[in-house]
C-alpha cells in the first residue's frame, strides 16, 4: 500500500518545515489530483494506520481535497475539465494531451492549534 508510504513523507516533510511547531499541527490539507493515482479514501486509512504507530500525531487530521483534470488547448487556448478520462477540447473538439492540472499531489496548508 504505497499510501502509507506516502503519509509517513507527508509527516517527514512537516517534521522537517516545522521543527519546533509539529506537535501543534491540528489539520493537514491535502489537494491530490485526479491523475495522481491517490485515492482520498486509500489516503484516510493510511492516515489513521499511520497514527496507530505515532501517537504524538493522534490529534492531528487529514482533509483530502480532490481536484479535477484540466486539460489546454492550443487552439483555443482555453481550459477544459476532462470527464470520464475524456481529453478532449470542449470548444473545438480536438484531443489535448497538455495537462495542467489533475497530477498534483500537495501539501496545500496546515493549520495549528491555537
Ligand atoms: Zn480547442
Amino acid at each position: 500500500m504505497h499510501e502509507i508510504s506516502l503519509v509517513r513523507n507527508i509527516f517527514r516533510t512537516l517534521e522537517e518545515e516545522f521543527p519546533y511547531d509539529f506537535g501543534q499541527i491540528r489539520d493537514i490539507y491535502l489537494t491530490v489530483g485526479l491523475l495522481s493515482n491517490v485515492q482520498p479514501i486509500a489516503m484516510e486509512n493510511a492516515f489513521q494506520a499511520v497514527l496507530e504507530d505515532e501517537p504524538r500525531y493522534r490529534k492531528t487530521k487529514l482533509k483530502v481535497e480532490v481536484l479535477p483534470i484540466l486539460i489546454h488547448c492550443s487552439d483555443c487556448d482555453k481550459n477544459t475539465a476532462v470527464e470520464q478520462y475524456r481529453f478532449v477540447c470542449t470548444f473545438c473538439g480536438k484531443p489535448s494531451k497538455e495537462v495542467i492540472q489533475g497530477e498534483e499531489l500537495l501539501i496545500k496548508k496546515v493549520e495549528f492549534e491555537d
